[in-house]
């Protein structure tokens, strides 16, 4: 275990200081991928004093490897109508979009139980509001802290371009594209030449496409996990990289002292923002959440060989072709195998053959694969809000695949809270025990 201490700043901006005692102004956060990054940032702009502990170096888990978008227009949950017709393919071919590994079924069992529930036509409508009451605060969020961080670099406004090759896989998307315009998404349909002038090295083969203009992206998401970690520390945060094995309360029932491998940590309030391994802590916490892990792969090309502007979604394999510095990144897919699993990393091997067809100049000399760890909960909302029956400890995990483009809004939210405030967005909906 080590501590790095860092010195103050001289002058903090836009602090607003709440009137709390001595020990509510202190935070740990457990968790330094980007949403415990947020919210430790988030926390200290609010005047807090914040300690973040995590094993590994911020940023470097689940939170690098992900496709960079800042998927705004992204209400549209997971499971849908129609999700069962899929469930054969689900099992039977292991290098489909989205698989279960058998060796996992009888464990992720309950949870797909709920995955199909929530695909209901009038569970699909009310989660998307609520995926659009925080995504509709995404992008100002996180302006707010990209300006903070002074990470301006790794800010693209890109919007994203959706490609279709088939007429099957465009119909397919039509019902999506509604619900997304229904949530005041802006999406404009593009034929093939409209594509190729906003990005040549599409092919000519293709069918239709959609641009969404106000979504954007990040250059690396490790950038900009780095650069707000430089912040955390300028504004005197202390990081403490250690292996949390749990924690202890005190005699009023809140969590005193951390367990980790290394000494015990004191703690007053926390925030558990430890992605797809929060589930034990949570339940510490009193909340027994039904979070598991959609794993996802990239394959990582150093020298692409093609010029690309934006990120490109494949809406017929639901896959990212995405530049970023230093590489194009093919990124996505879904694979219910828990947390210990081996990686099947043909499922990473696959993408540079689903890509080629789309992007043709696509070089994959040194290609490099990856899985991570998206933290999923069975109706795409995220767990967000105060610990059920506990004053000091908060929840910030369950983000899927939109972590990284709700990372902002919700540090903000968790900041609110422990600052005193009334969140201004209807938190119900991420309440831990709403199954
Ligand atoms: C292939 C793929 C593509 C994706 N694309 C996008 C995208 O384009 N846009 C988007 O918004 N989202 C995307 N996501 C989702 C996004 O990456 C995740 O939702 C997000 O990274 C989750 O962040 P987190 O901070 O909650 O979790 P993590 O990044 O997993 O961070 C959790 C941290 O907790 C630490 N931790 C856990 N347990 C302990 C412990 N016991 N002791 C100490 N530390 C601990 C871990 O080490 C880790 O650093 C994608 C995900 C994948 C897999």
């Amino acid at each position: 275990m080590y501590i790095c201490i860092l010195s103050r700043l001289p002058e903090k901006e836009d602090v607003e200081l709440p009137e709390l005692s001595e020990n509510k102004r202190k935070f740990t956060v457990l968790g330094a991928g980007v949403v415990g990054l947020c919210c430790a940032v988030s926390l200290q702009r609010a005047g807090f004093s914040v300690t973040l502990v995590d094993r590994l170096d911020p940023g470097t888990g689940t939170s690098s490897g992900n496709a960079g978008l800042i998927q705004i227009d992204s209400v549209v949950p997971i499971a849908t109508p129609g999700i069962l017709r899929n469930v054969p393919s689900m099992l039977l071919d292991p290098l489909g979009p989205l698989v279960v590994r058998w060796r996992y079924l009888h464990r992720i069992a309950p949870w797909l139980a709920r995955f199909v529930r929530a695909a209901r036509p009038d569970s699909v409508e009310r989660i998307s509001i609520a995926l659009a009451s925080l995504l509709d605060r995404s992008n100002e969020a996180w302006l707010e802290l990209i300006t903070a961080a002074n990470a301006q670099g790794v800010w693209r406004q890109s919007g994203e371009l959706h490609v279709y090759r088939t007429k099957q896989a465009w119909e397919g998307s039509r019902a999506s594209d509604e619900l997304r315009r229904r949530r005041g998404s802006v999406l404009e349909e593009l034929t093939v030449e409209e594509m190729r002038q906003l990005e040549p090295a599409l092919s000519p083969d293709l069918y239709r496409g959609v641009f969404t203009p106000n979504a954007n992206s990040i250059t690396h998401p490790l950038h900009l996990s780095q650069r707000l970690f430089d912040l955390f520390r300028r504004s005197g945060g202390t990081f403490v990289k250690t292996n949390v094995t749990g924690f202890r309360n005190g005699p009023d029932g809140e969590p005193i002292w951390l367990s980790t491998d290394g000494e015990s940590l004191p703690v007053d309030g926390l925030v558990i923002a430890a992605g797809a391994f929060s589930k034990p802590f949570a339940k510490s916490a009193g909340a027994s959440v039904p979070l598991d892990t959609e794993r996802g792969y990239h394959l990582w090309l150093p020298d692409p060989g093609v010029e690309m502007r934006r990120p490109i979604v494949v809406g017929d394999h639901k896959f990212g072709i995405v530049p970023m510095t230093g590489g194009v990144r093919l990124v996505g897919t879904v694979e219910f195998g828990g947390l210990d699993l081996a990686p099947d990393w043909r499922r990473a091997d696959i993408l540079a053959k689903l890509a080629r067809p789309f992007v043709p100049g696509l070089n994959l000399d040194g290609a490099e694969r990856w899985m991570g760890f998206r933290p999923s909960m069975p109706d795409s909302l995220p767990v967000i809000g105060r610990a059920p029956g506990k004053q000091n400890v908060y929840l910030a995990f369950g983000h899927g695949h939109l972590g990284l483009t709700m990372g902002a809004v919700t540090g903000q939210v968790i900041t609110g809270l422990a600052a005193g405030r009334s969140p201004d967005v209807d938190l119900v909906p991420f309440r831990a025990d709403r199954f």
